[in-house]
Formats: structure tokens, sequence, C-alpha cells
């Protein structure tokens, strides 16, 4: 299997590498959609929510900021220090994720490389004006006053940089991973069980579009039957030795 893999990858020009949470697991982060996972359990904050009360906005950062100590010490494995190799030799030319734990960039993946389909957790914005806000301000802010900040510039609102159920997708993300998708001669989807949607149809898109399609993922997912090639291992284990990785 990690041949066919390597002889796809070496056969092709532009590849895009799309990831999902199983290449996060292997840090230590969980999978809040797997079964038994943390949504399964306790019901996430839907976007209009959060923005229709100050109640549900505190209680967002509250378990915000009692989640982060337990995964904001994760560090890239294998799988991804793999990732950032093909990125780096010039093989892949971006990485499209489902993941907001930033572990791409601390891989090395160039920021301008990684497409954020559902945000970034490591640190805030302003929903009315974009402003960044780092959470060690926020979280100070919020401990002393027991609730959040608004913003400084504008008044607005200020959230994890995160897409939450019920929030648009991020539209300019959404443009460049359609882009990349296109682009692309091979596909490569890690660690995603394919099935929330929209990000699942890039998968499909690029297949469509006459690129081959490789699924590496430890279970099957839906869209098995439609690649070229179909994985069901471990990710770093199985992406180390492609790009020798000691
Ligand atoms: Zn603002």
């Amino acid at each position: 299997m990690s041949a066919e893999l390597k002889a796809l990858i070496e056969g092709s020009e532009r590849a895009v590498v799309f990831t999902g949470a199983g290449i996060s697991t292997e840090s230590g982060i969980p999978d809040f959609r797997s079964p038994g996972g943390l949504w399964t359990k306790m019901a996430p904050i839907d976007f209009r929510d959060f923005m229709a009360s100050e109640e549900m906005r505190i209680e967002a950062w509250r378990r915000k900021f009692a989640m982060d100590g337990s995964f904001a010490a994760a560090e890239p494995n294998k799988g991804h220090m793999a990732v950032a190799k093909l990125v780096d030799t010039g093989r892949v030319t971006h990485v499209i994720t489902q993941n907001v734990d930033n572990l791409h960039q601390n891989s090395g993946v160039p920021t301008d490389r990684v497409i954020e389909l559902h945000g970034n957790s490591t640190y805030a914005t302003c929903l009315n004006c974009g402003a960044r806000y780092e959470l060690a301000e926020i979280r100070s802010h919020y401990e002393e006053h027991g609730k959040p900040q608004d913003c400084q510039f504008c008044s607005g609102i200020i959230k994890s940089a995160t897409i939450s159920f019920g929030q648009a997708m991020p539209e300019a993300e959404m443009e460049r991973a359609t882009e990349a998708t296109l682009e692309c001669d091979l596909f490569i989807a890690i660690g995603s069980s394919l099935q929330v949607y929209p990000a699942a149809g890039f998968p499909i898109m690029a297949k469509k579009n006459g690129a081959k399609l490789v699924i590496l993922n430890r279970e099957e997912t839906e869209l098995d039957p439609l690649a070229d090639l179909v994985v069901h291992e471990e990710i770093g284990p199985t992406l180390a030795p492609i790009v020798q990785l000691n």
C-alpha cells in the first residue's frame, strides 16, 4: 500500500493534501465528532445562540478555557511532519484542513499554504472588524470580569476563530480550496471520515476534474469506492517511510 501511495505521489506534479481529525488524534487531540466524542455528550453551542445572548458567550468561553488546557500542549506528529516535507519539496501545493489546531503550521507548513475550512482555535477575532486577539489576553479579562471583552476598536463581539455550527463557511478559504482542488492532479484525503459537507465535497470535485484520489484513513469512508487508492492504516506510520522521515 505504501509503495502504491509513494508511486502516486512521485507521479504527481501538483498534489493537494486534505486533512481531518484523524491526523491530529495521533497527537492526542480528541475527535469531538466521533462516537463517544465530546459533542455526543455535550451539544456544541450554535452560532446563532452565541450571537443572541451574552450568557451563551460566557458559557462558550468557559468551555473553551476549560478544554484548552487538555490539548494546548499537543505537538505535530509524524503524519504532520510528513505532510510538511511534501509541501517543502514542492510535491504538495496546499494543505486543506478541517482541523482547527494549528498543527500543520506548527509542523512547518507556511501559513499561506494552509487552508483552514473550519477556522483556528488558537486565537480569536472580532466578528465585526476582524481584529485578531490572543487567547491569553481574553482569558485574563474573562477571569477578572466574569465575561469576555468586546472589541477595543469597534465594540464588536469577539469569538474564537473557529467556524461554529450554524456559522457560514469562510468564503475566501472556500474559494482558495476550490482553486487548489481544481488545479491538482492528485488529491490525498487523510484522516477524515469525509462525512461533513461542504468539506467532503472537495475530494469529489478533484476526482470529477480528473485528479487521482487517495484516501488514507483508519476506518472506511463513504467515498472509498470513488478512490484510486484506499489505505486503512495509521497515518504517521504510513506516511513517514514514504518521505523518508526518521
Ligand atoms: Zn472589531
